[in-house]
């Protein structure tokens, strides 16, 4: 055994939402114990994710986020902060990690994951479907210390950390006992829905970690993919002409 995994996965109802939770289940599935993977929908708890969550055989709770927002641009904002605060009530000790649904992840990393003290952060692959290309984003390492940073679309050069959601994982403890990291702002850690697109990661990570000293890239060196950031948005898939099925394929 070995520390326990804390992985936060927002999801909603769409067409490859079986898929991807499938998916993403399986994989967690293979991961040794002790894991327990939260997953947050919006306003109610669906039985499909349900039963989905029951086949994959892995340690889960299924909370349900009751934040009125009209914003398309949250993106899973207020579901990963509901599991926030489910981990700062019920003192969970392990390391989170926001594992998003439609990411691939390798076996590799979650064994990392394990060696995280207090911050780790990796270089996360994003694969364009469109551009045909792969960009990297996340650490520049030396052995496991951050010397600088892969960033490639210019919009983004401001941002201060630059880091995938699903390219960084931090101790809990940082979130309910600020005192054994010193860490001076006591506030609830919190992802914010007022940033701006491409903003939320490092907003999120500015109140965790002060600098770079306070990170430790993995694996040693930074040099290895372990997981991969697909751009398939399948609300733009065109379908043959009544080939279309309801949202929800239980729902036939
Ligand atoms: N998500 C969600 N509700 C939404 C949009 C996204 O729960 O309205 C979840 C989605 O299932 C995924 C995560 O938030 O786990 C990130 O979404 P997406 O990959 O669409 O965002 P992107 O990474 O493309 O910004």
């Amino acid at each position: 055994s070995g520390k326990l995994l804390i992985v936060v996965t927002p999801t909603y109802n769409r067409a490859s939402q079986g898929y991807y939770l499938n998916r993403l289940g399986q994989t967690l599935r293979l991961v040794p114990p002790p894991l327990l993977w939260i997953v947050v929908e919006m306003h109610v708890a669906s039985a499909e994710t349900s039963q989905i969550l029951v086949d994959a055989g892995v340690m889960c709770r299924h909370l349900v986020c009751n934040k009125n927002t009209t914003n398309v641009k949250d993106r899973g904002v207020h579901q990963r902060n509901t599991a926030l605060e489910h981990i700062q009530k019920h003192r969970l000790d392990g390391i989170v990690y926001f594992a998003d649904d439609d990411n691939i992840y390798s076996l590799e990393l979650f064994e990392q994951l394990r060696k995280i003290r207090r911050f780790g952060v990796w270089p996360v692959a994003m694969l364009s479907q469109s551009k045909n290309k792969a960009i990297l984003e996340g650490p520049v390492c030396n052995g496991s210390q951050v010397i600088g940073w892969h960033t490639n679309e210019k919009s983004k050069r401001l941002r201060r950390f630059h880091v995938d959601m699903s390219g960084f994982a931090f101790n809990s403890t940082i979130i309910w006992d600020p005192r054994i990291w010193h860490r001076p702002n006591s506030d609830a850690i919190r992802q914010l829905d007022s940033v701006k697109e491409g903003f939320q990661e490092t907003t999120f990570i500015e109140q965790i970690v002060e600098d770079e000293s306070q990170m430790e890239g993995l694996p040693k060196g930074c040099s290895t993919i372990m997981n991969w950031h697909l751009h398939i948005e399948s609300r733009n898939l065109v379908y043959p002409k009544g080939w279309q099925v309801p949202k929800d394929l239980d729902a036939i």
